[in-house]
């Protein structure tokens, strides 16, 4: 196990890179700590696979150091490395057992068979596989087949990092939960550090003590989920992470506070930009109210939508959208109402970076 260091890591894909819209990385510096669950968690695109394989050596970052517990590993390659990557897709010997693919990795390095017998025996326990262990690889489900590539993964004992990406891609909806909380599991007995890479902000947030944000090639955030939801350091996290996403507004910043469409918004504190100019309020759907009557933004309810535990409620002012999320009772659609933004959950945003600070209001 060990601590892993990104400095200054930039990747392009095109030989000749001029400008940043060329580069699948543009810069990134990134400390992963010594037995953290980390997920690292972005759209589709965003840099996260590149990230992935210049970790295990797969690729050579155009530039750039990757530092293993402060050695330089940027020019070895992925077998000097010793890092465990689980794919996308399953990836064993079919022609093999269950248990020899599990033993693969370390008969791979001359481990004797009794630490073998001993660690391919837990893992196919952790993973709830025992049964199937003198199975021929081939005959498994597409489901099972993901659950060994892991186990292959999570077998060594000695690795530097345990890396995931999107490992449940191709598992089925009702047992990716099992897995996601197996993982999770997994990682409290074993105690390596782990890389979990998905573009499902569940998984993310289950799995992890720590969550990367990523978005075109740039990390936005790393913060715990409870961080991501309360901070978004971004409107791309508020917007990414939570269901609905935060509501972001455009807003007009003149003497430290901020109006939408002309009305007086209160922010958490103080607005944390000099001058005056556009920005945007950020308020999470979870902390707006609604009432019939009172003060608030006037808005007309559209839609509502019944999810069980809560209502979400969504509504237009200023032809603006706004979501509320509420406990109790709903106004129906067509209905006048108005909103209210709980004051210390209110943030402001400039270029896209949070830039209000907790505290006394303007
Ligand atoms: P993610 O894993 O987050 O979906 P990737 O790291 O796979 O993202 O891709 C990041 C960007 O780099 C994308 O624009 C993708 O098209 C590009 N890319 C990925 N792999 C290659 C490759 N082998 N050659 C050229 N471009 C690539
Ligand atoms: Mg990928």
């Amino acid at each position: 196990m060990a601590q892993i260091k990104l400095s200054n890591l930039r990747h392009s894909y095109t030989p000749d890179p001029k400008d940043d819209a060329d580069y699948a990385l543009k810069k990134i510096d990134l400390t992963w700590d010594d037995g953290g669950a980390y997920a690292l968690l972005g759209p589709s695109g965003c840099g996260k696979s590149t990230l992935l394989n210049i970790i295990s050596g797969l690729l050579v970052p155009s530039e750039g150091q990757i530092l293993f517990d402060g050695k330089d590993v940027t020019a070895l390659p992925p077998a000097r490395r010793n890092i465990a990557q689980v794919f996308q897709f399953p990836v064993i010997y079919d022609t093999m057992s269950v248990y020899d693919n599990l033993a693969f990795p370390l008969r791979n390095r001359g481990r004797d068979e009794d630490l073998v017998r001993k660690r391919v025996t837990s893992i196919a326990e952790m993973l709830e596989v025992s049964d199937m262990l003198s199975t021929r690889a081939a005959n498994l489900s597409p489901d099972n087949k993901q659950k060994i590539s892991m186990g292959r993964g999570l077998v060594r004992e000695d690795v530097n990092v345990v890396m995931f990406d999107e490992p449940l891609t191709v598992i089925d909806p009702h047992l990716k939960w099992k897995l996601r909380s197996k993982l999770k599991e997994l990682h409290l007995r074993v105690k390596a550090t782990m890389i979990y890479v998905t573009h499902d902000q569940t998984e993310a947030l289950t799995f992890a003590d720590q969550v990367v944000v990523m978005q075109e090639g740039e990390v936005v955030q790393i913060g715990s989920p409870v961080d991501l939801f309360e901070r978004p350091a971004h409107t791309f996290v508020g917007h990414f992470i939570g269901s609905p996403g935060m509501n972001v507004l455009p807003c007009d910043v003149s003497d430290g506070a901020a109006f939408f469409a002309g009305e007086r918004i209160a922010l958490e504190g103080p607005a944390g930009v000099s001058g005056n100019g556009s920005a945007e309020i950020g308020i999470r759907p979870e902390f707006v109210s609604v009432s019939e009557s009172g003060s608030g933004l006037a808005a007309t309810v559209r839609k509502v939508a019944d999810i069980g535990r809560h209502k979400v409620v969504e509504a237009v002012a200023h032809d603006r959208r706004i979501h509320a999320i509420l406990e109790g009772e709903a106004p129906g659609a067509g209905e006048t109402v108005n909103l209210q933004f709980m004051q210390s959950q209110t943030r402001l945003y400039k270029d896209g970076w949070l830039v209000s600070r907790p505290g006394e209001a303007a």
